[in-house]
């Protein structure tokens, strides 16, 4: 395993991090603790959560509760007042059985909070760092600008930001600038929300960049492994992986849906992260787990957009999900026949 610093701060992290999103699905609190036990038997020793994660947290520490000195833990808090950031803290302690949070970051802010704003939120983070139930603080964001003006503020030790093979040449040059700040750079949808399916790809081309610390969303055993084994046996960015990058790049990048689900929620409940991107899941995993009849179900619920422009307003990459969730999406079963495996 290799490890490197996170910016400028005095926290040393495995460059392959356990992204804790997905935990939440694993039913068994024991199966998903013994996931993360197995990461950090690896050397994985940074694991990124968010307050919003359900029981993301709780699960972390059940892994954790032994080696909590030894790991790095980063969570997230989406409150937009200092009140409610304590409130939050207070809850993400408890949470991870733990007396402080080695990296706190704001959840996808509209703004870069500054101190002595009446919102209190830049100054609650510096309490808490005061106090030391936190020891550095990070800006996690979709949108690149916030990000850049983040980074330029000086007031944050580390931001989170989408960072992958479909990275265009401004969010690569977000990432020069963190790194001539040392400004620590997480990458979040690494595998692009899903649309990313060649693991060993994206793992090379992040390899490149040496102040980058991709957090991987892990949810079983298998997934863990392969970046375990990646680790143990880096392949290097060849001609073959460029080729097959190059081909994706193609195919996905520009104003794609990254599922984030930033617009939800939708009035009419359609699951818009997954519709709008339905045609590109459908080319690249099994159709058959987008045939059972709750994604059916899930799908017929497209119909019923009102084009109220909710999600417009919402997405941070200027998307119109009610334009581009496609008008034939309405019969599921021959858009499945259309897009899915022949
Ligand atoms: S439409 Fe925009 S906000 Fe919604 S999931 Fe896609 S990228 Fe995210
Ligand atoms: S425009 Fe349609 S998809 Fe978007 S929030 Fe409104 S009802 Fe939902």
């Amino acid at each position: 395993m290799e490890y490197v610093s996170l910016g400028k701060t005095r926290l040393v992290v495995s460059r392959t991090a356990f992204g804790s999103l997905p935990i939440q699905r694993v039913n068994d609190p024991a199966e998903a603790a013994a996931i993360v036990r197995a990461a950090y038997d690896a050397g994985i020793n940074f694991f990124d959560t968010a307050r919003s994660y359900t029981d993301s947290e709780e699960k972390l520490a059940l892994g954790l509760a032994e080696f909590r000195k030894d790991v790095v833990i980063a969570t997230k808090s989406a409150a937009r007042t200092g009140a409610d950031l304590r409130r939050d803290l207070e809850t993400s302690l408890r949470n991870l059985g733990t007396d402080y949070i080695d990296l706190y970051q704001l959840h996808n802010p509209s703004f870069v909070p500054q101190p002595g704003e009446p919102d209190g939120l830049y100054d609650a983070l510096s309490s808490f760092r005061k106090e030391g139930s936190v020891r550095y603080i990070g800006f996690s964001n979709h949108s690149r600008k916030l990000a850049c003006d983040a980074i330029d503020s000086g007031l944050f030790d580390a931001i989170q930001y989408p960072f992958s093979y479909l990275a265009d040449n401004g969010d690569i040059e977000l990432m020069k600038i963190a790194a001539d700040t040392e400004t620590g750079f997480i990458a979040m949808k690494a595998l692009a929300g899903g649309l990313i399916s060649n693991i060993p790809a994206a793992f090379a081309w992040m390899r490149q960049f040496e102040s980058v610390i991709p957090i991987w969303g892990i949810q079983r055993r298998f997934e863990l492994d392969d970046f375990i084994e990646l680790e143990r046996n880096p392949i290097p960015l060849d001609d073959t992986l460029r080729k097959l990058i190059e081909r994706d790049r193609k195919n996905l990048s520009g104003s794609f849906c990254r599922g984030c689900g930033y617009c939800l929620p939708c009035p009419a409940n359609i699951p818009i992260n997954n519709a709008n991107r339905m045609s590109q899941l459908l080319r690249r995993s099994p159709t058959q787990q987008w045939m059972t009849k709750e994604w059916q179900e899930l799908m017929g619920r497209v119909k019923n957009c009102t084009k109220c422009g909710l999600c417009a307003q919402r997405c941070p990459y200027g998307l119109k999900p009610y334009e581009t969730m496609p008008a034939h999406l309405r019969d599921y079963r021959s858009f499945v026949r259309q897009y899915g495996e022949k």
